[in-house]
């Protein structure tokens, strides 16, 4: 399951790399082979205990495994360790950063970009809301209420007010809540989420960019789940289109560690105008910014930072350009597809209910029974029996907004329903999904008739 063969290419590139530094007298760190050997296998029988991410047999939450070349590039770079703080930290890995990253922001349509690698989608959502605050006068930071939960969370550190707009029946952003808001006035930012965590809803971009026409308010883009999604070809016609305008937006966060194929550890933020970077200005002369050689922790909220996750992003760039109709736009297609089939397989059978059409690659669906509560019984005990049988699905708990509209045949004697939930997110998933389905089946005919 883990191709233990190319841990090969790992040690040829090791010599490879230690070529480079053959000047220097040879050292060893003294280590008792022995116990290494015993604490390593304790680890690995401690590690068992997990759920198998890697495979597809895995369709629960947003894990996808890391691409084999991110995997070692990753474990190579650790040789090193270098830090992306400061270029005497890490100097080869900084100028792989900035390649990288400025990959993405062409990819997104940017003409001109500021931005970096950080811990993750919170932390970029952070630090570009924190620029967002320092950006416009003070005021209200808008999401729909199916944005992720970490931005009302952000905005109590940045002491910022936060206010949630409702969602419509499809979970995307209400356009007629936002725009009653933004008439009340004091809005300082909209978040469009392209991509929603729960249900990979996509905010519909192309209008709420009209609305800032009218209103004037800063637009950020979280897209750390959807952002790669622009290279698919198989989108449908609006979350076509809202992918189309990312362009237009202030800021964009997108997670290389959720669908770009990347360990943990890796998030980008970019702000379109290079400007925002005086934001960051501590107590460092401004040649910071008119210098070429910008050290990449002088833009970022971040100190310390893995150079390894920018040199694994980099190597993964390499083998797997960000193009269309490549190979690894055509895994994303492939998640999609095997999402669509599995929203099919749903609808065609009564045991199901079947949730909307899927915008990326998540699937929601529930049981048919009588009443929320029953659907939600049912629904954990489907989740168990499945991973009985090796099959990992994951659970949601849908609000009664949504559940009204997408399941009006439960009786509504909850305030929610837990409903089950796969994200398709490994290219694998389109050639496993007969698998999937029938282990699936198998699973909830077994829970419907006990
Ligand atoms: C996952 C996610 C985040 C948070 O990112 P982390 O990397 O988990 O911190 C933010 N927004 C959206 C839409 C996400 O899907």
């Amino acid at each position: 399951m883990f191709q233990r063969d190319d841990l090969q290419y790992l040690d040829a590139a090791l010599a490879t790399l230690e070529e480079g530094f053959r000047s220097l007298p040879a050292f060893k760190i003294a280590v008792d082979g022995e116990r290494l050997r015993a604490v390593l296998q304790e680890t690995a029988l401690k590690l068992q205990d997990n759920f198998p991410y890697p495979h597809p047999l895995y369709v629960g939450q947003m894990l996808k495994p890391p691409h084999p070349v991110a995997r070692l590039a990753y474990m190579l770079a650790l040789y090193l360790n270098p830090n992306n703080h400061a270029l005497d930290g890490g100097r080869a890995s900084s100028a792989m950063e900035k390649q990288a990253v400025a990959e993405i922001a062409r990819l997104f349509g940017y003409q001109t970009h500021l931005g970096h690698l950080c811990a993750s989608g919170t932390i970029a959502n952070l630090e570009a809301l924190w620029i967002a605050r320092h950006a416009r006068p003070p005021g209200v930071m808008l999401a729909s209420e199916q944005a992720h939960y970490t931005h009302a969370r952000m905005c109590e550190v940045l002491g910022m007010p936060f206010e949630t707009i409702s969602a419509d029946a499809t979970a995307r952003m209400d356009l007629n809540a936002l725009e009653d808001r933004l008439r009340r006035g004091s809005v300082a930012t909209v978040v469009a989420t392209l991509g929603t965590t729960a249900t990979g809803a996509v905010d519909p971009l192309p209008a709420i960019l009209q609305l800032r026409e009218r209103y004037g308010f800063r637009l950020h883009v979280d897209a750390a789940y959807g952002g790669y999604f622009i290279l698919a070809d198989n989108l449908e016609g609006e979350t076509r289109a809202a992918f189309d305008a990312m362009q237009h937006a202030d800021s964009i966060v997108v997670d290389p560690h959720k669908h770009g194929l990347q360990p943990y550890g890796c998030g980008c933020v970019l702000l379109r105008d290079p400007g925002e970077g005086r934001h960051y200005k501590h107590d460092s002369p401004y040649t910071y910014f008119t210098s070429g050689e910008l050290h990449l922790g002088e833009i970022s909220l971040e100190c310390s930072r893995a150079g390894a996750a920018a040199v694994a992003l980099w190597a993964t760039q390499r083998l797997l350009p960000m193009e269309r109709g490549g190979e690894f736009a055509r895994g994303l297609e492939a998640g999609r597809e095997a999402s669509l089939a599995l929203h099919r397989h749903l609808q065609a059978d009564s045991a199901y209910l079947a949730g909307p059409r899927p915008e990326l690659d998540i699937v929601v669906w529930s049981l048919a029974t009588k009443s929320r509560s029953e659907a939600s019984r049912r629904a954990q005990a489907v989740f168990d029996a499945a991973a009985q049988r090796n099959l990992h699905l994951a659970l949601l708990r849908v609000p009664d907004a949504l559940a009204k509209n997408w399941w009006p045949e439960l009786a509504a004697d909850a305030a929610s329903v837990t409903a089950l939930r796969s994200c398709l997110m490994k290219p694998e998933h389109k050639d496993w999904l007969p698998r999937i389905t029938e282990i699936l089946d198998t699973a909830a005919h077994a829970v419907l008739g006990a």
